[in-house]
């Protein structure tokens, strides 16, 4: 059997290689070298600059490449290096079609810097295909999707956006931060350039800001490296090791996290004082068939709406086992107010268009015992309805 039928589990802990080459170290050394000693006048080796290149990095930039499927992988100081970087290929009377409910550092990248630029952007509801279809433009040069997307989790048909994509000659970008490589695969779809905040599920410990982008063609590889290196917004040679170690435990991590999930989702769908839950594995959600389609997994974040912020607050002030805090995908379950937090980039009105309203929570399940998570959020629920019934 050769290395690339493997299961994923198994290409996470297992490279091309073995290790590394010239000592059999199973960890990448971390090279601490910014610059690097040419031993010929006229014949340099593979490393000159660690802007340029850092064997360290290198061998996480080719690891993300490997599982995602593509031919080049790019390692970023932070999700939002790698996404910038990649909306950077796109030039002056260009124009980009986003997601509608996007990350709200993405949105605020799009709507404030690439604009002064004179790169123009449509927001749009892409679970609305036909939608989409019609927001193309002439110039429009890029098609970029978040699916599930954060924090509401629409689902888009990848397969028939990129169709839509290729029709009109546009490039798919995708970000792919709350499946990983693990439960998508957007380059075997055809997406041209998968995006990566790694600060996530992949380095998964809430310990490294970090970004990775992966390229399905080596020509658009060669663009989004020469990007990188100009920009220069690349990750640290410490950090890039803490991110391979990382990815070595995806599997179980996440395989854990998003059963745990499932249950919390069900439990959360149940309750009476909880509104909507927003989980792709819940059969109730709009796209729920989608997504089992295009994925392997329905990954180990879930949103939930209360009846209002002065119950959302109750339930923040009482549940005991979660961190409140921004970011995901860590082995600590992380709850988030989006409205504050993630989204507080994102204008008032525009964030109630896209249901982020003021009685959402976002959860991300961690490691901990399922049943001590439900404990305490049923705990919490009893005390949040009760004040809201007295009226607190
Ligand atoms: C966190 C996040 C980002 C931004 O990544 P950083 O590492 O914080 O810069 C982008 N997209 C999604 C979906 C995210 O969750």
């Amino acid at each position: 059997m050769s290395h690339n039928d493997n299961h994923l589990e198994t290409k996470l802990i297992h490279g091309p290689q073995r290790g590394e080459v010239q000592t059999g170290a199973v960890n990448v050394p971390i090279y601490f070298s910014s610059t690097f000693h040419q031993n010929s006048f006229d014949e340099f080796g593979p490393f000159d600059y660690s802007r340029s290149g850092n064997p360290t990095r290198e061998a996480l930039e080719e690891k993300i490449a490997e599982l995602e499927g593509g031919t080049r992988g790019l390692a970023f100081a932070s999700g939002m290096a790698a996404i910038s970087s990649a909306l950077l290929l796109l030039s002056a009377g260009d124009h980009v079609l986003v997601t509608k409910d996007v990350y709200g550092g993405t949105f605020r990248f799009v709507s404030e810097v690439l604009k002064r630029y004179n790169i123009d952007h449509t927001f749009v509801d892409m679970t609305d295909l036909n939608e989409t279809k019609r927001a193309i433009k002439p110039n429009t040069k890029v098609i970029y999707v978040e699916t599930p997307s954060n924090p509401c989790m629409n689902i888009t048909n990848i397969p028939e956006l990129i169709k839509i994509a290729k029709a009109n000659n546009c490039l798919t970008f995708i970000d792919n931060t709350f499946m990983t490589p693990l439960y998508q695969n957007p380059i075997d779809l055809g997406a041209d350039i998968v995006l990566h905040s790694a600060t996530k599920f992949l380095s998964g410990h809430s310990d490294v800001i970090a970004g990775l982008a992966v390229t399905k063609d080596k020509e658009l590889g060669d663009k989004l490296a020469f990007i990188q290196n100009s920009f220069g917004s690349i990750l640290g040679a410490q950090d890039s090791y803490h991110l391979l170690q990382g990815i070595k435990t995806l599997g179980a991590r996440l395989n854990q996290s998003s059963n745990s999930a499932m249950q919390i989702a069900d439990y959360l769908n149940e309750h009476s004082f909880v509104k909507d839950v927003y989980y792709p594995g819940l059969s109730a959600h709009p796209g729920y068939d989608i997504h089992k389609n295009q994925s392997a997994g329905a990954g180990a974040v879930l949103s939930f709406n209360l009846p209002n912020k002065s119950a959302a607050k109750a339930f923040v002030d009482n549940v005991r086992i979660p961190v409140f805090a921004v970011s995901l995908g860590a082995v600590e379950s992380i709850l988030s107010y989006p409205a504050t937090m993630s989204h507080a980039a994102m204008p008032a009105a525009e964030r109630e268009k896209r249901g982020i309203t003021d009685g959402l929570l976002r959860f991300s399940v961690g490691l901990e015992n399922v049943n001590d998570l439900i404990a305490d959020f049923e705990q919490a629920l009893f005390i949040a309805e009760k004040q809201a019934r007295v009226g607190v």
